[in-house]
């Protein structure tokens, strides 16, 4: 390993967000790869499928057979661009897959992932989730040199770094001097002709986990997902680690020696499916006890507790367990439309929420109700639910809230905007109350987040500002108004 501190990119400190103007929005996605089981690529396909929460608007598979790479990848969900007879072409015993939610670099087809290089010295493919805060500066070092970039995602850096010149040692030398040049938010799956190579962040800030099915690995961002095509979970790939998959099995090579586990919160509040387990929580149990504390330091006096659905439902139910507080069903969802947090614009978030959930009439009429959420972002949806329950005869709306306010946009590879657009970071909660129009507002204190999951460390960035990495050019837009 050499150069790992001494990089001019490389900065490990923690910092506040300095006062700086503009912010890309960032992607969340999820990456899955199989090494050495039949059928790689329709393993992948349910790997995907069951990752598809993580991003829905691009998908794609590469695998290998006898060396020979072949990709299908293409725009929208991942049962509209895999079928039947796409997959028939593509035996073989290695892939990897990418479910995409674009915007960092922007949407179309050439940003759409697993990226297939081919090159002299070996053809190889590539997957990642997560944002890299440096991609600026690590995109003009590259064009000096002359490389020429096929798309305008920050991921394809790496694949430059590790050919930027030539390089006669074993590949894992190239990989790791790259990845220490980069910095930021990932979980890194590169494929070449024998291996799988699964990198994971020094910050640990993207879960990525192992496991073992009919003598092969698979390796996932999520737990579900293994659990869906029947692997068992052996371990995570620790932050800062490279782990080689291959014939000889399983091979771990430190990258850094600088190690955390600023997991991000928002995963466990929000991301991620709920029977998924991320550094040996649960995420329903997570939530739960999220819920539970949410009470203890914030009790409503009600006649019951509901929940947003999905990702709320299990912080209402810790919530009504520890109030005594009866848990009803008083929002219903309609399971067939994207996920409101990620959708592109204002207008279509407005039009989404209506489209997306119901208020039960007969269980909300004439109830004070606890509403419980995971996050306020925009507050848009907080007051269409609010609007929602007092149109469906509720007396009573007190809105609590299982995270810390909202306040400072995320540069690892959440769509989380700007300053300006992040309405925890203009109003205090006593105005936010007002604006939602609940009877009262409360929120989940930073503290809590780490006690609900029995953690020493997580990064609680956007609820707190003290970012786990150096930010770079990365956020210029995060200030418009000049207020930080
Ligand atoms: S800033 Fe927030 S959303 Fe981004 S990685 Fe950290 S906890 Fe997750």
């Amino acid at each position: 390993m050499k150069g790992e501190l001494a990089h001019p990119f490389i900065n490990n400190s923690i910092f506040m967000i300095p006062n700086i103007d503009n912010s890309e929005l960032h992607e969340e996605c999820g990456v899955f790869g199989v090494y050495g089981v039949k059928d790689a690529a329709n393993l992948a396909y349910y790997g995907l499928h069951a990752l598809q929460h993580r991003g829905q608007e691009g998908c794609g598979i590469v695998r290998v057979d006898n060396r020979e790479f072949k990709r299908i990848k293409g725009e929208g969900l991942v049962t509209e661009v895999f079928n039947e007879k796409n997959l028939v072409g593509m035996q073989g015993d290695m892939s990897i897959g990418h479910v995409r939610y674009a915007t960092a670099g922007g949407g179309g087809i050439e940003n759409v992932q697993p990226f297939l290089f081919r090159h002299n010295t070996g053809n190889f493919a590539l997957a990642h989730n997560g944002n890299l805060v440096n991609s600026k500066e690590l995109a003009k070092y590259l064009e000096d040199r002359g490389s020429l970039f096929q798309s305008t995602s920050d991921s394809e850096l790496l694949a430059h770094l590790i050919k930027k010149e030539r390089d006669d040692r074993d590949r894992i030398y190239p990989i790791i001097d790259a990845l220490n040049m980069i910095e930021g938010a990932f979980a890194f799956l590169i494929m070449t002709a024998s291996k799988i190579y699964a990198c994971r962040d020094k910050y640990g800030l993207r879960p990525l986990s192992i496991g073992k099915l009919n003598g092969g690995y698979v390796v996932s961002s999520e737990t579900c997902a293994l659990d869906v095509v029947g692997a068992e979970f052996i371990r995570d790939v620790e932050p800062g680690e490279i782990v080689v998959i291959d014939r000889e099995g399983l091979k771990s090579v430190d990258y850094s020696k600088f190690k955390h586990h600023y997991m991000c919160a928002m995963e466990y509040v929000y991301f991620a499916r709920p029977d998924s387990d991320i550094e040996n929580t649960n995420v329903h149990a997570y939530r739960k006890e999220s819920g539970r504390i949410l009470y203890q330091e914030s009790p409503a006096d009600a006649d019951i507790v509901i929940g947003v659905p999905d990702s709320s439902l299990s912080a209402a139910m810790g919530y009504s367990e520890a109030s005594g507080i009866p848990y009803e069903l008083g929002l219903t969802k309609n399971k067939y439309v994207g996920r409101t947090f990620i959708q592109p614009s204002q207008e279509l978030r407005e039009k989404g929420v209506r489209m997306k959930l119901s208020a039960v009439r007969s269980i909300v009429k004439g109830k004070r109700v606890v509403m419980i959420d995971d996050s306020i972002v925009r507050g848009t949806t907080s007051r269409r639910i609010v609007s929602l329950l007092r149109e469906a005869g509720a007396t009573e709306v007190h809105v609590r809230i299982a995270s810390p306010p909202f306040a400072h946009p995320c540069f690892y590879g959440v769509d989380t905007a700007t300053y300006e657009e992040l309405i925890s970071s203009q109003q205090n909660v006593e105005q936010l109350c007002n604006t939602i129009g609940a009877d009262s507002l409360s929120f989940l204190s930073e503290e809590a987040l780490y006690k609900a999951g029995k953690r020493k460390e997580l990064c609680t960035a956007c609820f707190s500002g003290k970012y786990p990495t150096a930010l770079y050019s990365s956020l210029h837009d995060a200030n418009k108004d000049g207020k930080f």
